[in-house]
């Protein structure tokens, strides 16, 4: 009753809550804390809040694969509710989003309660003076009808929950840069027309049992934009968090152990891969913070924690909405410069167990237990709290830095990964003619795939790229991608190969590894032996080969596909990345574009 009891003692308005039967008591509230929102209760609820304020608007911003709504709020005091009119007002935009994983419940049952609280009774309506607020109460929704109290089996609450995965057993939190699922679709588009200021995704995560009620991740690794970085580390994150302490809800980074449940081991954070919500929000120029709640605490804190968390952002946000607006433009027009395009730009990271920070970590006693029933050890945590002092790993290492080209220029036919630049707010030119031009692009050498389906695909496990230079021809139609535009860091992490989360990688072009045509044995025995023949250098290669190869010394289709290779009669587009760099700009000046 903690947080009804709080808010009776303190604020007057809250009576109103109380009026005709409780009207606007959430069911979590209802429930005494026990219970979460389903999807129903999620949008009759949302809808009564649009009713009942004329600060609220309800609307959908999609629809989901089992033909669900995919619910947005938007509150401002001024009755703006599209993004122009918005942009307009000079007001900062703060994006909220709950329930991607709906298992992880308590963000949906915090935001309602809060966009309540801002919007009809008024508590906090002065966080609208300065922001919009967007809020996805239920963003997996499909995920959220699979509603049942055996979703979580780690997890302290509530009564029944939702499923962590779509209809189509998608993980929404690894498809942000993908964007398989028909949800992320609608949610590119809303972001991308939105363009928030500020990103908050709520969560509650697994893992070893520590005090914290909440833990948090914001990307300040050196992986976007400086001013930004800074901001976080240096104004946003000194403000929230000895808020959160005083509040009763003290936050730690979300980190993991170096070796898995380990606590001695060590704590590593890394930066988030785009295909995750705060690493996607940093290459789009745009703080993001990652909220994960404790699953051992009971729904009830971990609701009480994510609702703090959410107060103090917008406090910090609503305070400070113009600098905030002032970096966020600056990172755009940053990535918009020749300066931009002379660094180097860091696409992949590994990270480092060289360099660590001691810290306290406010963890729980345990002991480590040998199981005599599975042969192995396990963690046993006592409950008791205890402070540790930890090596923290928080220092990642770039593994790959690429050169941004001017343009990259990509065949017509590859619409898939054109459409998605496009939805991820790339501006995309269109030839108007065929043209052939010299283009810098890769050779992939010896590709390798993963044998288990992952998030839908197959990834891939190597990327080896040879760089070649050649004279490419790209028929009308193709699309030129520049680089000088804000989503310069979006377009280098879905084009560049090497890439973390590439659509090289996540397999959109696996189809150029295809060997589609092949030669007969009785064909190329002969054409072999004219060809040992006619060229004593390809005689030597072959000759060394049998020697460095043994497999290929004793595979007979392997010689003969090799021979092959070395005839006019090869496909000489297999393994060559058709996506194609230009670093020089006089040959873009060549190129005539769509009107
Ligand atoms: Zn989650």
């Amino acid at each position: 009753m903690k947080r009804l009891f709080f808010l009776l003692l303190l604020i007057p308005s809250t009576f109103f809550l109380f009026s005709q039967e409780g009207k606007f008591l959430t069911h979590y509230e209802k429930s005494e804390f026990l219970e979460t929102a389903n999807y129903q209760e999620v949008i009759r609820y949302s809808k009564l809040l649009a009713e009942s304020s004329p600060w609220v608007s309800y609307e959908s911003f999609g629809t989901s694969p089992q033909g669900r709504e995919l619910p947005l709020l938007i509150l401002d005091n001024e009755n703006n509710f599209n993004p122009e009119q918005v942009r307009n007002s000079g007001k900062a935009i703060l994006l909220i989003e709950a329930g991607i994983h709906p298992g992880e419940a308590d963000g949906t049952d915090a935001v309602l309660m809060f966009a309540r609280d801002v919007a009809v009774t008024r508590d906090l309506s002065g966080l609208l003076d300065h922001l919009t607020i967007l809020i996805i109460p239920a963003f997996n929704v499909d995920g959220l009808a699979r509603f049942g109290p055996y979703n979580r089996i780690n997890q302290n609450g509530p009564r029944e929950m939702g499923w962590r995965a779509t209809a189509q057993n998608l993980n929404l939190n690894r498809d942000f840069l993908k964007a398989d699922a028909p949800e992320m679709l609608a949610w590119l588009k809303l972001f991308n027309c939105w363009l928030p200021d500020f990103f908050v995704d709520c969560h509650s995560t697994d893992g070893a049992d520590y005090q914290y009620v909440a833990t948090y991740m914001m990307e300040i690794f050196g992986n976007m934009d400086k001013g930004l970085t800074y901001w976080q580390r240096d104004e946003f994150l000194p403000y929230i968090v000895p808020r959160m302490d005083e509040a009763g809800y003290p936050i730690f980074p979300y980190v993991s152990f170096r070796s898995w449940h380990d606590p001695r081991s060590g704590m590593v954070s890394s930066p988030a891969p785009p295909r995750l919500s705060q690493g996607y929000s940093a290459i789009q120029n745009r703080p993001g913070l990652l909220i994960e709640t404790h699953m051992l605490k009971p729904h009830q804190l971990r609701v009480e924690a994510t609702y703090e968390l959410i107060r103090f952002t917008a406090e910090f946000l609503n305070k400070d909405f113009k600098k905030i607006h002032r970096l966020n433009k600056q990172a755009d027009e940053y990535c918009k410069s020749e300066e931009f395009r002379a660094q180097p730009l860091p696409v992949e990271f590994k990270r480092s167990n060289n360099d660590s920070t001691m810290v306290d970590f406010r963890g729980v006693d345990y002991t480590v237990e040998k199981s005599n029933l599975t042969g192995g050890s396990w963690f046993k945590y006592s409950g008791n709290p205890k402070t540790f002092n930890l090596p923290w790993f928080n220092k990642p290492e770039v593994s790959k830095y690429i050169t941004l080209p001017v343009a990259y220029i990509i065949p017509p036919e590859w619409s898939d990964v054109i459409r998605n630049l496009g939805l991820h707010g790339v501006d995309v030119l269109k030839t108007s003619e065929p043209v052939d031009i010299e283009v810098t692009s890769c050779l992939f050498i010896d590709p390798q795939w993963r044998s288990r389906p992952y998030e839908g695909r197959h990834m891939m496990n190597n990327i080896d790229c040879k760089e070649i230079i050649e004279k490419r021809y790209y028929p009308k139609g193709s699309a030129v991608v520049m680089t000088n535009q804000r989503t310069a860091r979006v377009i280098a992490n879905i084009l560049e190969p090497e890439a973390m989360d590439s659509y090289v990688r996540w397999g959109f072009f696996d189809a150029i590894f295809e060997q589609k045509e092949y030669s007969e044995t009785y064909v190329m025995e002969v054409m072999a032996r004219e060809m040992l023949e006619n060229d004593p250098e390809l005689k030597e290669e072959f000759e060394n080969k049998m020697v460095e190869d043994p497999d290929f010394a004793k595979s007979q289709w392997g010689m003969l596909n090799w021979f092959y290779s070395k005839t006019p009669y090869w496909d000489w587009k297999k393994d060559k990345y058709p996506v194609g760099k230009i670093f020089n700009s006089k040959i873009l000046e060549k190129i005539p574009f769509e009107e």
